[in-house]
């Protein structure tokens, strides 16, 4: 019997009594695994480790591939960055698999809808890529970078999974309609890729009618796909539907590393009571032993949770009230006695093999087979009106092959004006083009340009307008012709 090396962290809070709950049942089920207990979180940033991960624990998971992880937090007054975003960027997990059923026994509003979906969150870009900048003393901007590739992969392992799982169809939650380059990259992407998998109902939905629906009605989702800050939300809402977080397990995948660790946080107002309800930990480590091949476990594991629930004799204080519930450990040891034991009333899904999207090492995403820079986005810092401001740049283009095509700001055409009466703020985007429209910008007009613009304004950003293939990779401003 082939033994599976698994990283624990038994996390901070709640976390070592939840994660020590579902490697209890993960021992009684016979399940051959070694742990290496490792550290990360509070402890390890207060010894001054600024990430909150140390050397050991990245060694380890670079031996095992796996881990088990209980919640981190991450102190005030200690590091910058969270530990959990620190270990799912160090092995590029890109995918964060976030399953939600109804279970038997806890009632919620919509208990015997049949609700049974998966979301897939896209885990390291987006606007989680937290690459932000202050571009005046009163105006912040964050870049929300969305690839080719990490739309494709997360689509792709989407589909995937709907076939592992014996589902039959998939949607994509973005918000293609008004960011029509990043969520419309998503949007793209998928409906590309679905072509390739023609027994899977593929249908793309607007983000915010995706969070009306589910509220309305669940049991019409399957798996949904969607980008790291709308799959955050929705997520945490998807957790409301049937009872909470402590019944929210989860997956972060990536091509080398899978660490699975509940939705929920350290929870520290139940931290060392013996009360916080294991369920998503064992949940997430039913997942893990399905990507380690053990599917019988798995199931014997989720056959035994199921009936626990089923009998309804002894529940955690969240689903029955903390003044009746069961500790951590009886709820555990009710779940251990019922291995073995299937429920009457519900059932466990039947699952195959998921198979990993095969990834391309190619550092170019995409090869253009045309691209030419047409013009240059100058964000500028400036307290005067757009009508003193538009002429003033106009006058600084004698001899440069551009003309000023318009000013925004934030977003709105304000120059040349259009009637319409916005609030300013001292953050403009000027817009120059080609004058004639044909050839190409190089970067030598460029810092001309920007060298006159300095002499009489702060600038504090740039950005190139650019054409691949004859289709511009910029958008308009509103109002813009
Ligand atoms: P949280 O720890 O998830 O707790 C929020 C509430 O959810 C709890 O007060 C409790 O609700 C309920 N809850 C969560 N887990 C539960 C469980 N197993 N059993 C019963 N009830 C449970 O969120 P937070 O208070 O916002 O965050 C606390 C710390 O955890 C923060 O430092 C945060 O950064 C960190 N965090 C870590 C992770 C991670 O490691 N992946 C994720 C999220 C947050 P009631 O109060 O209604 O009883």
């Amino acid at each position: 019997m082939a033994v599976h090396r698994v990283t624990l962290i038994p996390g901070d809070g709640i976390g070592p009594e939840v994660v020590g709950a579902a490697r209890r049942i993960l021992e009684a089920a016979g399940v051959p695994i070694e742990w290496e207990v490792c550290e990360a979180g509070a402890a390890v940033f207060r010894k001054g480790i600024e990430s909150g991960v140390p050397p050991e624990t990245i060694e380890s998971i670079r031996r095992t591939r796996v881990v088990l992880k209980g919640p981190l937090e991450t102190p005030v007054g200690y590091g910058e960055k969270s530990a959990n975003v620190t270990l799912r960027k160090l092995f590029e997990t890109y995918a964060n698999i976030r399953p939600v059923r109804e279970y038997p026994g806890v009632r919620t509003p919509y208990s015997g809808r049949g609700i049974d979906l998966v979301v897939v969150r896209e885990n390291v870009e987006d606007l989680y890529a937290g690459i932000e900048h202050m571009q005046t003393p009163g105006v912040a901007q964050a870049l929300k970078l969305i690839t080719r590739r990490g739309c494709e992969k997360v689509i792709r392992l989407a589909f995937e999974l709907a076939r592992a799982e014996g589902r039959r169809r998939v949607h994509c939650a973005t918000k293609a309609n008004i960011l029509k380059l990043t969520e419309g990259m998503m949007k793209r992407v998928f409906e590309e890729v679905a072509q390739e998998y023609p027994d899977i109902e593929a249908q793309h939905i607007i983000v915010d009618n995706c969070a009306h629906q589910l509220v309305k009605k669940p049991e019409q989702f399957e798996v949904i796909v969607t980008s790291n800050m709308n799959g955050d939300i929705l997520s945490d809402l998807t957790s409301a539907l049937i009872g909470g977080l402590g019944f929210a397990p989860s997956a972060n995948i990536g091509n080398e590393v899978a660490i699975f660790e509940a939705v929920h946080g350290s929870a520290p107002k139940y931290a060392g009571k013996n009360v916080a309800n294991p369920t998503a930990v064992i949940g997430s480590a039913i997942m893990m032993l399905r990507y380690l091949g053990e599917f019988e476990k798995a199931e014997l594991i989720e056959n035994a949770l199921l009936a626990t629930l089923e009998e309804g004799k002894v529940l955690t204080g969240d689903v029955v009230g903390y003044d009746r519930g069961a500790s951590t450990t009886e709820y555990t040891d009710a779940i251990i006695a019922n291995l073995g034991k299937k429920p009457q009333t519900t059932s466990v899904r039947s699952y195959k093999p998921l198979q990993l999207p095969k990834v391309s090492p190619e550092l170019a995403l995409v090869v253009p087979k045309q691209r030419r820079c047409i013009g240059v986005d100058v964000f500028v810092e400036s307290t005067q009106l757009p009508e003193q401001l538009g002429p003033a740049l106009e006058s600084l283009l004698d001899g440069l092959p551009l003309r000023l095509k318009m000013i925004s700001n934030r977003g709105t055409r304000v120059y040349p004006p259009t009637g319409a009466m916005p609030e300013y703020v001292d953050h403009y985007r000027c817009r120059f083009l080609l004058r004639d429209g044909a050839g190409e910008l190089d970067d030598a007009a460029i810092l001309e340009l920007l060298q006159r613009i300095g002499g009489r304004y702060r600038w504090m950003h740039v950005e190139k307008l650019q054409e691949f293939d004859g289709a511009q990779g910029f958008t308009k401003a509103q109002g813009e012709d």
